[in-house]
């Protein structure tokens, strides 16, 4: 059993929004903590999809996860954790860490539904390394005279965001063909304002078919099946569906976030199956992080948890160059000149995720701020496109 040193040990399984954000507010000098992650980075999934068009490479929306942690002054360990106890957990090595209060902040899982082939033939726009492929094979087809059929399964989010960026890239291109598959009727169907109107009229003279209303029954390699028994042809099938929460055991959660199963163990973001369901958004798995170490250092010294209450925050979904929506409660906001305000949340971010320490992370810092400046804010906020831009903003209900 691996133990260390004599502070009270914290465990933290799964470093993303949620479970790095714990970290971050629990002091070395009183804990004794340990991350544990199966990937080496972080990966920044709010702006992945750019990677797709070619906005963004990839390298720059991952961060070290052991450099954030050795700054902190935490241990990391790049493991997989496939059983946890009251007391421990249990690596893919085999080796058992012990602790005192642990937080699983593992995220969601990816949705197949369980739809036949959707694992082995569709691609995931979830990762950096799914995005790069899929960047790869449109940029490939534009170097010969084939059609590339490209389907986006999923007209949520993060269907939304994949396929704008797909058009910013190509929709001039004749060789490619873009379709949106979903079992809903509407593109956005989740979110105040219509969206699906605003999505579709920007579409109208491109490439782009919508099936909706008909989910989908399998993958196949040239294409799916739907669930009426129709066919539709594609060449690369990108996987955009929802997460959902860690159905173990320990994955169901009181509002404190503590575990029904080990009052040690806390469950956060994506992972914690707990009423209200929250949407799965980095804004709540930051919050949830952050209120969870408060109530690891409550139980450490006996004192009774807080019960969490969720922010609302609007949420910013980009469709490609074309538009970017700003969703609240109850209504909508449509302006491309939102998306300055994505890649600010990206670039305050990273920064508050790996704030320079020393002169050459102030350089990093400095290109990430420029390559920002030349790619979104000029365009976007000079003052001569910003009086075009504000006109054509429009208020969605
Ligand atoms: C493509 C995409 C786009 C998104 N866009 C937005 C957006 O624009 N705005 C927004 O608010 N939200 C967005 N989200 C949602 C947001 O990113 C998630 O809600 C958030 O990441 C959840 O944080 P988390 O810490 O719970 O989980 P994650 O960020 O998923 O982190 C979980 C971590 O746990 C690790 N892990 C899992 N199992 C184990 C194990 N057994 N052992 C060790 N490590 C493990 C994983 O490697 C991972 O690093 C997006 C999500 C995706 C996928």
């Amino acid at each position: 059993m691996l133990g260390f040193g004599s502070k009270p040990r914290v465990c933290i399984v799964g470093a993303g929004f949620a479970g790095l954000n714990a970290a971050q507010q629990l002091k070395s000098s009183k804990y004794d903590v340990t991350v544990i992650d199966r990937e080496p980075c972080i990966e920044w999934l709010p702006n992945l999809h750019e990677i797709i068009s070619g906005r963004k490479n990839g390298e720059e929306l991952k961060l070290s996860r052991k450099r954030i942690m050795a700054r902190l002054g935490h241990r990391f360990c790049q493991n997989t954790v496939v059983d946890v106890s009251g007391t421990s957990l249990l690596l893919d090595t085999g080796d058992l860490i012990a602790f005192d209060a642990c937080v699983i902040a593992t995220g969601g899982l990816d949705d197949f539904s369980g739809v036949p082939g959707a694992m082995q033939f569709a691609y995931s726009a979830k990762n950096v390394a799914g995005c790069q492929h899929i960047a790869k094979v449109m940029r490939r087809a534009t170097l010969g005279h084939r059609t590339l059929k490209v389907s986006v399964v999923g007209a949520g989010v993060e269907g939304v965001e994949v396929l704008g960026e797909a058009l910013r890239a190509y929709r001039h291109r004749p060789q490619l063909e873009f379709q949106m598959v979903d079992a809903n009727k509407q593109v956005l169907s989740q979110c105040a304002g219509n969206l699906d109107n605003a999505v579709r009229r920007h579409v109208d003279k491109l490439s782009v078919d919508f099936c909706m209303g008909n989910g989908v029954a399998s993958v196949e390699k040239e294409g799916l099946y739907l669930q009426n028994g129709k066919t539709l042809e594609s060449d690369l099938t990108i996987w955009a569906g929802d997460v959902l929460p860690t159905k173990q055991q320990w994955g169901r959660v009181s509002s404190t976030f503590q575990s029904h199963r080990f009052e040690s163990v806390f469950v956060v973001g994506g992972a914690a199956d707990m009423p209200p369901i929250l949407a799965k958004e980095a804004f709540h798995a930051i919050d949830m992080g952050r209120f969870v170490a408060m109530n690891v250092e409550r139980l450490l010294s006996g004192k009774r948890l807080k019960r969490f209450d969720p922010a609302t925050k609007p949420q910013v979904v980009s469709f490609g160059d074309l538009d970017t929506f700003m969703i609240f409660n109850g209504f909508s906001v449509s302006s491309s000149m939102l998306g300055a305000a994505k890649e600010m949340v990206y670039t305050l971010g990273l920064l508050q995720l790996s704030p320079p320490t020393n002169p050459k992370d102030f350089v990093n810092t400095l290109d990430v701020f420029q390559r920002s400046m030349r790619r979104v804010y000029l365009p976007t906020l000079n003052p001569v496109s910003m009086m075009g831009k504000l006109t054509r903003a429009r208020l969605l209900t």
